[in-house]
């Protein structure tokens, strides 16, 4: 799917969601107002009808008195008949509104004094002094029933968000798909370049070689031959690195230790360099204070781990590369410091280094082939030792990948 479509497919599904959810609160204040007013309109039906009922008894009968739960009775009737099917609180009060003459359920004279239904009526034997109030209120189960139309609204904004928040989480996953297939593009044909590279370097290497001319002089043989080694390890770890990474996505995936000294492992290791880093006319210093320096842990794994710590270093480099290489002990951990003066890494792609595929987009900063597996590699090693990893990094003055690991056997 073409990344435009996309972004249009989006603009278009949100536009059309929050227009909905708009129109929805629209209709809600709509029908919650209608709903209201014809609530108001009936319960003032319903008393003008109670009240002429009232007249009514006064002028048949002149002695008539009043009986409150009668009256009470009357009011729901006449509400039933207005469409209102909810029994009301019913106060009667007198005229001054500081008296209760009767309550209907006790403990709401508060509820009822605030509401809005408040009818006068002066029977017509009556003085006005003794005119009296009826008030109605309404539980707050039977407003909210009233209001039932709301409901269906809420309900409907509810879910147009779920279908926003699933439609969100599909594109999410879309571009992770895409995102994914271009490093897995980008993986195949940096790998193609990466091991295209050497075996071209040794098949030149060998022709050489075999040229009686050249080779006759020991000095150049010796030259070649080392070219052939350099690029043959260069090889066998790239394609270890590899192969451990897809590994190590097994869930049953395991290391195999045994104690091992660091010290010598990263010596030897930096041996293996000795050639690179000649021809880039750098520098590997190291200053291995760890004693002893032995961990646990599995001898490929870490061999693999400062082969491609050492191999950024130089690849991210663009003068001749400055790498120092340190040890040292800590109560618990040897802690191991590869520290390059290359083209460092910005604190937002720190964050992501030891992803997956994951590399610094080259812009002109640099146009080295890679994979995006090293550091990821690097870090599952790591973890599966029970290590820690640090970077310490500033944009073109290098990085520092600090490396803790347990010291002793574990059990
Ligand atoms: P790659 O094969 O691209 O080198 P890595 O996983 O080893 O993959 O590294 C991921 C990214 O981290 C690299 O693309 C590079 O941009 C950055 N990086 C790694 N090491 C260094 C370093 N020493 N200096 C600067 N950038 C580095």
């Amino acid at each position: 799917m073409k990344q435009k479509f996309l972004v249009i497919l989006s603009i278009i599904f949100t536009l059309s969601a929050t227009s909905l959810v708009i129109i929805q609160v629209y209709q809600t204040r709509q029908s919650a107002a209608i709903s209201d007013n014809m609530f108001n309109i009936n319960v003032s039906n319903a008393m003008d009808a109670t009240i002429s009922q009232l007249n009514e008894n006064f002028k048949n009968n002149a002695s008539y008195s009043i009986d409150y739960h009668t009256l009470d009775s009357l009011i729901t009737d006449e509400l039933l008949v207005n469409g209102i099917d909810f029994t009301p609180y019913v106060g009667i009060v007198n005229a001054s509104m500081d008296e209760f003459l009767y309550c209907s359920v006790a403990g709401k004279e508060g509820l009822l004094l605030d509401s809005p239904f408040k009818f006068s009526f002066t029977p017509p034997t009556f003085n006005d002094t003794e005119s009296i109030y009826i008030v109605l209120a309404f539980s707050s189960a039977a407003l909210f029933l009233l209001q039932s139309t709301r409901i269906y609204v809420y309900m409907s904004i509810f879910l147009i968000l779920i279908i926003f928040i699933s439609f969100s989480l599909t594109l999410k996953i879309i571009l992770n798909q895409r995102k994914l297939d271009e490093m897995k593009t980008d993986f195949i044909s940096n790998m193609t370049h990466e091991i295209k590279t050497p075996i071209a370097t040794i098949r030149l290497a060998c022709e050489m070689l075999m040229d009686n001319t050249i080779s006759n002089d020991s000095n150049t043989r010796n030259n070649f031959i080392n070219i052939i080694n350099d690029e043959n390890r260069r090889m066998q770890v790239l394609i270890e690195t590899i192969l451990q990474n897809a590994k190590m996505s097994n869930k049953n995936f395991s290391i195999s230790r045994k104690e091992i000294n660091l010290n010598d492992t990263i010596n030897e290791v930096v041996k293996g360099f000795s050639i690179s880093i000649a021809n880039r006319r750098g520098v590997i210093d190291t200053h291995l204070l760890s004693s002893p320096s032995t961990i646990f842990a599995d001898g490929l794994h870490i061999t693999n781990l400062i082969y491609n710590l050492i191999d950024n270093a130089i690849k991210y480099s663009i003068d001749s590369p400055r790498i120092n290489i340190t040890t040292e002990d800590t109560a618990d951990y040897v802690v191991l410091r590869i520290a390059d003066h290359g083209i460092g890494i910005s604190k937002e792609d720190q964050k992501h280094i030891f992803e997956k595929f994951y590399r610094v987009s080259t812009g002109n900063i640099h146009n080295v082939k890679g994979f995006g597996i090293g550091l990821n590699y690097v870090s599952q090693v790591v973890s599966l030792h029970q290590g820690k990893i640090a970077i310490e990094s500033e944009l073109g003055k290098g990085s520092t990948f600090i490396i803790s690991l347990p010291k002793g056997s574990i059990a």
